[in-house]
């Protein structure tokens, strides 16, 4: 781990029209955490997510990932910063199955890292049996190696949500930047999700997850709070919630429960 920010925004600004959507955002994010953005819908927290993954420009400001200003970038080095992301509506395909999804996403990265966080090689492009093991390894980190060959429309949404971080994990990231990967989902699954991102943290993957429920931050380390484009606190979370303990005291809590029925 290095002391400098994976993430460093400076006076980011989004304009839409007249309406400001990002209002000169500073943002730290250290390197190997978990950290939340929270706020109401329309706060900003999805424009952030798109300037911080190159994916859109700013109108204003400068955003540093692993030292590098990402608004200067080529797109095929933004391609190589070892960022991945997950979008706020799934976005997996409904005809292939959940391997071939995965596989999909592996084919189209060149997986280098210049975080050297995650051990990746400089290999230029994965052979066939090479994007097969990243994608079977994508597949058990996030619990679906079972349900491989099904396909979209027979999983629940939490693991359709699963796959589209199999399918961020292909790309061995330093980084994952998650938009709302708990949205529409009951808390047991949640929880899931939550234990999946801790779990990847403990491999030294910094998460950076948006979320506008308070419940599901507590699973993070540090919040950062946004509401109309501003950044209006950045704290520490207090007693984080670890995902494996929370999820056996809900299934006993759930058992106890139905014995009483
Ligand atoms: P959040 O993700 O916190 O719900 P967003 O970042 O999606 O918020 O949106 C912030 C504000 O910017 C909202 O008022 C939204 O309507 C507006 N906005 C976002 N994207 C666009 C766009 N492409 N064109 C116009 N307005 C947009
Ligand atoms: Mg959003």
């Amino acid at each position: 781990m290095t002391s400098e920010p994976i993430i460093a925004a400076r006076g980011v600004t989004r304009r839409f029209g007249g309406l400001v959507a990002l209002d000169n955002v500073d943002l730290d994010v250290p390197c190997g955490i978990v950290q939340a953005i929270i706020g109401p819908n329309g706060s900003g927290k999805t424009t952030l997510l798109n300037a911080l993954s190159g994916a859109s420009h700013a109108d204003a400001g400068s955003i540093r990932i692993g030292g590098n200003e990402i608004f200067r970038l080529k797109p095929h080095r933004i391609a190589r910063l070892g960022l991945a992301r997950t979008f706020q509506t799934i976005r997996i395909f409904e005809n292939l199955s959940v391997i071939e999804n995965v596989k999909v996403a592996a084919a189209c990265h060149t997986p280098t890292s210049l975080f050297n966080i995650v051990t990746s090689n400089a290999r230029q492009q994965q052979s066939e049996a090479e994007i097969n093991n990243s994608s079977r390894e994508a597949l058990e980190i996030v619990g679906l190696s079972d349900r491989a060959e099904h396909t979209p429309n027979q999983l629940s949404g939490g693991q359709q949500q699963r796959v589209a971080i199999a399918r961020a994990l292909s790309n061995q990231p330093s980084l994952v930047l998650a938009d709302e990967p708990t949205g529409n989902l009951d808390s047991r699954t949640s929880i899931e999700i939550m234990g999946v991102f801790q779990k990847l943290n403990e491999q030294g993957i910094t998460i950076v997850m948006v979320t506008h429920e308070l419940d599901i931050a507590q699973y993070t380390k540090r919040m950062v709070v946004m509401r109309d484009g501003k950044v209006v606190s950045d704290t520490p979370v207090p007693k984080r919630l670890n995902a494996e303990n929370e999820s056996r005291r809900l299934q006993e809590e759930q058992k106890a429960v139905q014995l009483a029925d």
